[in-house]
């Protein structure tokens, strides 16, 4: 059993790192920082890292602020990476794989490349936290409330607060577990789905009103750029979770969710409500995801990008 392996690793070292994928989400943030908070609780040496900041809105997770954006120049027993389908989504600190000899892979997407030295790769597992949960028992590890808010976060993120289809009767059961170590759940749920900034509302109208409708209403798009965003004094995370509502529209099988990252750079976001599996378009332009969220990159001017996009999303309509 792979995650007992894993537990012996814990048991048996004492110098670790903890890495996830570049524009970090719930998922990535939470389920690294509730390993850290356990390590840490049994007296582990322990670096935590990404490329990027932590969103705003995860920032009042236990150590949010000891995530570092650039490598220390340390060697590691061993190196988790979490929430990565492939090498590359670690981004600029790929250079964590010169600074161990043992990579632990703890991912769960179905498109997992096993980059590893070890790699678990649970795809019916709504997050990586709910595997991080599943090791934490296994072998017997405490689960702290500070853990507990954690996992709780990372799990209620990728399934969209317990409501999306990789929702399991065993998402609910941990879900029910974490809320009886105390925490503060409705504050939680408050902060990642009922919290806007009065710029995140100003750029919501601003991307609403960008809002195009193809094949009989069945695909959204929307999109948000640069200009648009110095317009309301957002950031780029402020608009990760606006493809939700050109999903949202009855009618609307497929939003995409447009967003300017640099010059003729994009970053898509693809959701699907009952049929389409986004992780197939999203592979199409090297990206990748799961079968109702999946995201890719892409180059070019935006009227190309968006008739390329939209050439290659007409080929899964029937
Ligand atoms: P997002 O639209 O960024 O919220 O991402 C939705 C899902 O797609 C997440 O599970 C991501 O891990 C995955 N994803 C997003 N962008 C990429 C990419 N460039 N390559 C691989 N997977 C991605
Ligand atoms: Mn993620
Ligand atoms: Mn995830």
């Amino acid at each position: 059993m792979i995650l007992t392996k894993i537990g012996s690793i814990i048991k048996q070292n004492d110098n670790f790192a903890i890495i996830s994928h570049f524009s970090p989400d719930g998922d990535a943030i939470g389920s690294s920082l509730a390993l850290y908070n356990m390590l840490i609780e049994n007296g582990k040496s322990v670096d935590i890292y990404n490329q990027d900041e932590v969103p705003k809105r995860l920032k009042f997770l236990p150590y949010s602020n000891y995530i570092k954006n650039q490598l220390l120049d340390k060697k590691y027993e061993c190196v988790f990476v979490l929430d990565c389908g492939d090498k590359d989504r670690i981004g600029n600190l790929v250079d964590i794989f010169n600074k161990t000899n043992l990579i632990v892979n703890i991912d769960h997407h179905i498109s997992n490349t096993l980059f590893a030295d070890i790699n678990y790769v649970d795809s019916n597992a709504s997050s990586v936290g709910e595997i991080i949960y599943n090791l934490l028992k296994i072998n017997g590890f405490e689960i702290s409330k500070n853990t507990a808010m954690c996992l709780y976060t990372s799990i209620v993120s990728d399934t969209g607060g317990l409501k999306y289809s990789n929702t399991t009767s065993m998402t609910l059961n941990i879900a029910g577990d974490l809320i009886n170590t105390g925490i503060n759940f409705t504050e939680i749920n408050r902060i990642l789905f009922n919290t806007m900034t009065k710029s995140q509302l100003k750029l919501l109208s601003k991307v609403i009103s960008t809002l195009e409708l193809y094949k009989n209403d069945s695909i959204a798009i929307m999109h948000v750029n640069k200009q648009m965003l110095e317009e309301c004094g957002a950031n780029e995370d402020d608009a990760s979770d606006m493809v939700n509502y050109a999903r949202d529209i009855d009618t609307v099988e497929l939003g995409i969710f447009i967003k300017e990252v640099d010059t003729n750079k994009f970053k898509v976001s693809l959701r699907s409500k009952n049929k389409v599996d986004v992780r197939l378009i999203a592979e199409k332009f090297n990206g990748g995801g799961h079968v109702r969220a999946a995201g890719f990159t892409i180059e070019g001017d935006f009227e190309t990008v968006k008739k390329n996009i939209l050439e290659v999303v007409s080929k899964y309509w029937k």
